[in-house]
């Protein structure tokens, strides 16, 4: 777009990628603030499983306040403090506060973290693990950490010896937006997950007539029972997608039809309100029935 405006255009272009830079750099050194000053936060996502709509867990989300740009998604920021180092201790600060909450919260309760390929390839992993379990007293098995097929990218020795430390340390290890990247089912064969995430992009139009999501979903269920892994469902919405998902077997379930991330405090009140998850997402499709 930048060309098609002929000479004038040019310069907007030139200034635009100007001032991206500048904003980006700005962008760092508030990012660099937020960790030194502790404002960054978790959020926790409730994780119902299928057949007995318990809440089973959370997942454990990055928010960032910015004082002038209010909140920045984590799917921005995470790349950020990829390439400046800060992920380093950003991932130890949400590893030790997701622990640390845990412990205020009932036994049957999991709590799953994030953890990008650049930290699953940091052999400081597991003992940062092991010290932030130790440090809360939680059980290993509470613990769940969630990485995405990018990190066989690099598939490597330090991959497979990466996973037996952690198993062996024994926490749970779950395949995030599975379906998304290079899907492979090699490393499903080798790399020890207990639990399968199917993303968001399957469940989205999954209920539309002639949609081959549900197909696709089916066949990941069955994987991950054939397997022994349990299967989530991200990112539903609404009770027609509920309906659906629980009707093609997957366990668990993920999405703004029953909660959207809620503040630690927010997790644990409703935690102190019972198990039982309430869906409340839009019932429209069922109503023109
Ligand atoms: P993810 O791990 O796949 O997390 C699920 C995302 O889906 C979250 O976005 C969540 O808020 C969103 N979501 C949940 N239910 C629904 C729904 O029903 N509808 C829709 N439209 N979205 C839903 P969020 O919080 O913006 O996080 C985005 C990504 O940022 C995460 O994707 C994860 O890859 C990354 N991330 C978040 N926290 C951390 C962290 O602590 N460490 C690392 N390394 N990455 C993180
Ligand atoms: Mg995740
Ligand atoms: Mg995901
Ligand atoms: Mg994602």
């Amino acid at each position: 777009a930048a060309k098609d405006g002929g000479r004038g255009r040019y310069h907007f272009y030139a200034h635009d990628l100007h001032s991206d830079a500048e904003e980006r750099r700005r962008l760092e050194d508030d990012l660099r603030d937020a960790v030194t000053h502790g404002s960054l936060e978790l959020y926790y996502q409730p994780v119902v499983q299928t057949t007995t709509e318990k809440i089973t867990g959370f997942e454990a989300l990055l928010r960032w306040n910015h004082p002038v740009h209010g909140f920045i998604s984590p799917a921005k920021f995470i790349p950020i403090a990829e390439d400046t180092g800060l992920i380093g201790p950003i991932s130890e600060w949400a590893l030790r506060q997701a622990c640390n909450d845990l412990a205020q919260w009932p036994a049957s309760v999991r709590v799953a973290v994030n953890v990008s390929a650049l930290q699953f390839a940091n052999p400081g992993l597991p003992g940062v693990v092991t010290s932030a379990l130790a440090h809360a007293g939680i059980e290993a098995d509470r613990l769940e950490l969630e990485i995405t097929e990018s990190v066989f990218i690099n598939d490597s020795e330090g991959t497979d010896a990466m996973f037996r430390a952690l198993k062996a340390i024994g926490v749970r290890l779950a395949l995030d937006d599975f379906g998304t990247g290079y899907s492979s089912l090699g490393y499903l064969k080798k790399a020890p997950f207990d639990k399968i995430k199917i993303d968001q992009s399957f469940v989205r139009g999954a209920t539309q007539p002639g949609s081959r999501n549900g197909a696709i979903i089916a066949s990941i269920v069955s994987l991950a029972e054939a397997l022994g892994m349990e299967t989530t469902a991200e990112g539903v919405e609404t009770h027609d997608e509920l309906d659906l998902v629980r009707l093609l077997g997957c366990s668990h379930v993920q999405g703004y039809i029953y909660e959207r991330p809620l503040s630690s405090e927010a997790a644990t009140k409703r935690l102190e309100s019972g198990l039982v998850a309430i869906a409340h997402g839009p019932r429209a499709a069922r109503a023109v029935r």
